[in-house]
């Protein structure tokens, strides 16, 4: 996309989400009339998110040539996730621990309603969702980690066939780029999709003020979690800066598209083909892109790792329980994981908390007390797994280029 169109684009997003937020703001539920934009913006995003990500991952891996370079850009892929997470659960205790938010926090409310069925998301279980029995039902059914892990089989077998692979790879080269094209055009939708979406959730928590005061219900709550996003974005920028020696303000603005989807889908799934666009603009080695952010948007989620360690310390907080240090280094761990385990989908971080609560043998039910603002906050921890995701990439293609 010209630099011109990619900056006019910018500001009619941004017009957008403002615009969004103020009729949500005073006009409330009337703006739940304007829904179906949304939907339809989010539809079309989703419509590109597997051919996409078959398309991107298998010219991605096929592209490198050499086994051994997938297996250099797969470990560096992997130790950025880890140990970005990592960094990120780290931070969401050290707001926990200072903000205390859970401490005084009533528990009135009839909880037992809103108990998740216990989840069957056990380190097997992770291990066994990597692989599907049918890679169309997987499709049809939107399961990216398995298509992924499928593509990257696929592309190192199309490699090793020589001449006879040559034409497969063509085809999907022509895929991503035809895929590509359409989120280009797709984008154009954004300013209103954008508005939409704001506008209509906003008015589906009943308006500015009904908002307000749930945010205020649980104020030091969404305070320790959202400061700590932002600490978390700034060492992501400095990773940025030095690691993939890229320009922050520069970088930012070519992101910018995808971070503002991002906050008003809620699905880093859904904001995978802005993500591409926006690193394609940054510059970002190709092959790594290709490579890193669908795997990135499926597994790799900082703001939620980050969220579920303050949720579930706030939980404890609130049922007066004391977490030991060696308990919030369980904490530490199976954030980890349940961030990992989490699909690109809104909420979904809510549901794998379980796995933390279990571990720590905290109630389920307190999922319950963070129910009313989880769906803002969802928005806020997305914008930050998108935003790491795209990081990755950059990290990772200085580091392992493709090329
Ligand atoms: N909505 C988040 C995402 O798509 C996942 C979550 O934390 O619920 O990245």
């Amino acid at each position: 996309m010209k630099s011109v169109a990619e900056q006019r684009l910018l500001l009619a997003m941004i017009v957008g989400i403002v615009a969004g937020g103020l009729s949500g703001f005073l006009w409330g539920e009337a703006m739940l009339s304007v829904k179906w934009l949304g939907d339809l913006f989010l539809t079309m995003l989703k419509m590109l998110i597997v051919p996409l990500v078959a398309a991107s991952v298998i010219t991605g891996v096929a592209g490198l040539g050499d086994v051994r370079r997938l297996g250099r850009m797969g470990a560096y892929s992997v130790a950025y996730y880890l140990c970005t997470t990592l960094i990120a659960v780290s931070i969401g205790l050290m707001m926990a621990n200072l903000w205390q938010p859970g401490v005084g926090v009533s528990l009135g409310a009839d909880l037992a309603a809103s108990r998740p069925a216990a989840g069957d998301i056990g380190v097997t279980d992770l291990i066994l969702s990597l692989v599907h029995p049918n890679i169309i039902a997987a499709a049809a059914d939107m399961k990216l980690l398995p298509i992924i892990v499928f593509c990257i089989v696929f592309a190192a077998a199309l490699s090793t066939l020589g001449e006879r692979g040559k034409p497969v790879i063509a085809f999907f080269e022509g895929l991503n780029d035809g895929m590509m094209k359409l989120v280009e055009w797709i984008m154009w939708l954004a300013p209103l999709g954008v508005f939409a979406l704001i506008a209509s959730r906003l008015g589906a928590a009943g308006g500015g003020e009904a908002f307000l005061g749930q945010l205020a219900g649980l104020a030091k709550y969404a305070a320790a979690v959202i400061s700590g996003l932002l600490t978390h974005a700034a060492v992501l920028c400095l990773v940025l800066a030095v690691l993939a020696r890229q320009h922050i303000g520069a970088y930012l603005k070519h992101m910018a598209a995808a971070l503002i989807t991002a906050f008003s889908t809620a699905s880093s799934s859904a904001t995978l083909p802005l993500t591409m666009e926006g690193v394609k603009l940054a510059g970002v080695d190709e092959k790594a892109r290709r490579f890193v952010l669908p795997l990135g948007a499926t597994i790799n989620m900082d703001g939620t790792a980050l969220y579920e360690a303050v949720a579930v310390l706030f939980i404890a907080q609130a049922y007066g329980i004391d977490l030991s240090f060696g308990q919030q280094m369980v904490v530490l761990l199976t954030a980890t994981m349940a961030a990992i385990g989490a699909a690109g989908i809104p909420e979904a971080g809510l549901v794998t908390m379980v796995i933390v609560l279990e571990a720590v043998g905290l109630p389920l039910e307190g999922i319950g007390l963070l129910l009313a603002i989880d769906w803002f906050l969802d928005r806020c921890r997305t914008t930050i797994n998108v935003f790491g995701d795209s990081v990755g990439a950059a990290v990772v293609g200085r580091f392992a280029p493709g090329g």
